[in-house]
């Protein structure tokens, strides 16, 4: 997909290091963490977000979920994480591609969404 920052990552138009890597994701570190560690995961496949996903993009979301799952403790989320997806408007995207945070590397602050 031209003009995404992600796809651009991914093909490796714009250089970045992965931390893993296999046919269907890649995990980088977020640009701007939010807290000790802020990892992105990443499907190779461009669709924006769960309202775009085909039947196989959701089996093979099911599989990057499993391996991130599998892999956690390798980039030092070994005591746990939170596993957010940002979806649209109100959910705050930012980049069209749909994408999985990773946040861990400390307890993490319970978010007050009202405030
Ligand atoms: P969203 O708000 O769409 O859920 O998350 C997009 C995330 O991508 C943000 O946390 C932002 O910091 C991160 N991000 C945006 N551009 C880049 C980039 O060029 N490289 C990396 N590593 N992260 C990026
Ligand atoms: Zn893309």
């Amino acid at each position: 997909m031209e003009d995404c920052i992600f796809c651009k990552i991914i093909n490796g138009e714009i250089p970045s290091h992965k931390f893993y890597e296999d046919d269907l994701m890649i995990v980088i570190a977020d640009i701007a963490p939010k807290a000790n560690k802020h990892y992105l995961a990443i499907p190779k496949k461009h669709y924006k977000s769960f309202t775009d996903m085909t039947g196989d993009d959701a089996v093979n979301l099911g599989k990057c979920i499993k391996k991130v799952g599998e892999i956690a403790p390798s980039l030092g989320l070994e005591n746990g994480f939170r596993f957010v997806i940002n979806q649209g408007e109100d959910g705050m995207q930012t980049v069209p591609h749909l994408h999985m945070h990773l946040l861990g590397g400390q307890k993490l602050n319970e978010p007050n969404y009202n405030k």
